[in-house]
């Protein structure tokens, strides 16, 4: 059982195992990041975020959008991490 620190919660808990249809870089992420707890709340979130938005599962676009969900649930969306995000100067 891998502990991990949680970017959601901050605590070091069991990292998430299963991650059901993320995978990839994603899924790398979740594992190194997420606990298993929060993963049950994203798990609900989704339901909500499925029904609010009407996604279809087998549209490709879909997966597109809950994958920024989940980046942005579990705060690992890079690109709002200004820690992260290396400044290119533009060419001249
Ligand atoms: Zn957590």
């Amino acid at each position: 059982m891998a502990e991990i620190t949680c970017s959601r919660c901050g605590e070091t808990k069991e990292a998430v195992q299963n991650t059901a249809f993320y995978r990839g870089e994603i899924r790398e992420k979740l594992r190194a990041h997420a606990c298993q707890d929060c993963w049950g709340d994203w798990i609900k979130m989704q339901i909500m975020l499925i029904n609010e938005y009407r996604l279809n599962l087998m549209d490709p676009n879909t997966d597109e959008f809950l994958n920024k969900q989940i980046l942005a649930f579990f705060k690992l969306d890079e690109s709002s991490d200004v820690a992260s995000v290396d400044y290119v100067p533009p060419a001249e």
